[in-house]
């Protein structure tokens, strides 16, 4: 790859940098200049110069999405690490952290190390989340220091939240011990047991009220005040109350993070449009109303949650298809975050800094330095690991064959502002969108070079 990005808006969110019209040229996977015109002879010019009035494109530092559930081992159907990585570059993420529900549960230092050795061949760097507790029973907490010698970033048991306040309190302190966070699914099981009328799976109910997450909030920050260290993040937050709750915790300078997923920031009930099957509204914590929604978006913004997080859910449509009650959770969202923050969220024009900030730096916090993920920087000299992107360029979702396996979103069919061109990683080309970002012919051999 040699070749100069031309007219593009450079934003690196970890240094405040936002740059109009910059010229950025890409040498062997290096940014090797940055500035307002760059000549260079003969180097290949890929001219990305919008008019007056008109959205530039933006180069920003590679995405960081802390919630990805890439299916492998035990449901290759759905999805596996190399296809959800396709999946993650296709939506700008040069970095996703796996979730530790698979089947079986990553929830020992040797499946810690079969999960990074499956993810070595991927073309994003994906890292693994070890579970809390075996099996996410909620009962014997798995070898903490061990899972996070063998490569583990983070601990979730996430899709469960089984663990006693006991439990987590201790997992938080023998995390701290090895510099790492704990990731909490908040959701109280106890209520959501009391609300199943219908019986079977908590994981499928779907009377899931607000209170379950309030409470489980609570009790997760409880058991952060009594552990006396460590780093608690909570996951995909839905509620108004829990923002509350995490403003005021913050506010008491206590570690806690959060996140939130695009569909909870883009979409809310009543007002979603209904879908064919109705069950892809479907997802843990539920879509909530309107009040929630703003209180999300105010909390991005302010940055009481410090990420949003695809919470990438890949199922077969025979799980979607059928009795609401018995479907599977889940939406799969890596591929459609960007454009769904842009286009129903509302996020672009002014938001665009602070989104990019709450995909990359961050995210980057909340797994914290001692993670092995180097946060993505676009300055010269610097490997290059980036995305290109259109804010303005409008697409349909499942109209161009996406990189999932997994075709579970309520925005099938749905037109959506918010192009991802091109995502490289480590230096090498992880996606292009050739159709929306014309390659001149000769760079085609050479790309990745
Ligand atoms: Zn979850």
């Amino acid at each position: 790859m040699n070749c100069i990005l031309r007219g593009v808006r450079v934003i690196d969110p970890a240094v405040g940098l936002d740059l109009p019209g910059q010229d950025v040229w890409l040498s062997e996977g290096r940014i090797i200049a940055m500035y307002r015109h760059i000549d260079a002879g003969t180097v290949p010019v890929i001219d990305l110069t919008r008019g007056p009035g008109q959205s530039p494109c933006v180069l920003a530092p590679g995405f960081i999405d802390l919630h990805a559930h890439l299916r492998e081992p035990g449901d290759e159907g759905s999805e596996t690490v190399a296809s959800g990585a396709r999946a993650a570059a296709a939506g700008g993420f040069t970095h996703v952290l796996s979730m530790a529900n698979t089947d079986p549960t990553v929830d020992s230092p040797e499946r810690v190390a079969q999960a990074c050795s499956r993810a070595a061949t991927a073309v994003v760097q994906v890292m693994v989340a070890a579970a809390v507790s075996v099996g996410l029973g909620g009962t014997e907490m798995v070898d903490v220091a061990g899972c996070a010698a063998a490569g583990a970033v983070a601990f979730s048991d996430d899709g469960r939240n089984a663990a006693p306040p006991e439990l987590l309190t201790e997992a938080l302190r023998r995390a701290a011990d090895v510099s790492r966070p704990v990731l909490v699914h908040p959701e109280d099981e106890a209520i959501i047991a009391a609300n199943n009328t219908a019986g079977g799976a908590l994981t499928r109910s779907v009377d899931r009220p607000a209170q379950a997450e309030a409470a489980a909030v609570g009790a997760a920050i409880g058991a952060l005040a009594a552990a006396g260290r460590g780093r608690l993040h909570l996951q995909h937050l839905s509620t108004a109350a829990s923002v509350d709750l995490v403003r005021r915790a913050r506010e008491q300078g206590m570690a806690v993070t959060a996140e939130v997923t695009p569909h909870h920031l883009g979409m809310w009930l009543p007002a979603a449009a209904p879908t064919d099957p109705p069950a892809l509204l479907k997802v843990n914590p539920p879509l909530r109303g309107q009040r929630d929604r703003e209180a999300l978006v105010q909390g991005l913004r302010d940055g009481v949650i410090d990420a949003v997080a695809t919470d990438h859910a890949p199922h077969p449509m025979d799980q979607k298809t059928g009795d609401l009650a018995a479907a599977a959770p889940g939406i799969a969202g890596l591929e459609t975050a960007l454009a769904t923050c842009l286009t129903l969220g509302g996020m672009s024009g002014d938001w665009i800094p602070v989104l990019l900030e709450r995909l990359t730096a961050g995210p980057h916090r909340v797994l914290g330095e001692a993670a092995p993920a180097r946060l993505p920087r676009l300055r010269v000299g610097e490997t290059a690991t980036c995305v290109l992107f259109d804010p303005a360029a409008e697409w349909v979702v499942g109209e161009a064959t996406g990189q999932s396996l997994s075709t579970n979103t309520p925005l099938q069919g749905v037109r959506l502002r918010g192009r991802v061109l091109l995502t490289l990683s480590d230096g090498l080309i992880a996606h292009h969108d050739e159709h929306n970002l014309p390659w001149p012919a000769h760079l085609v051999g050479s790309a990745g070079g």
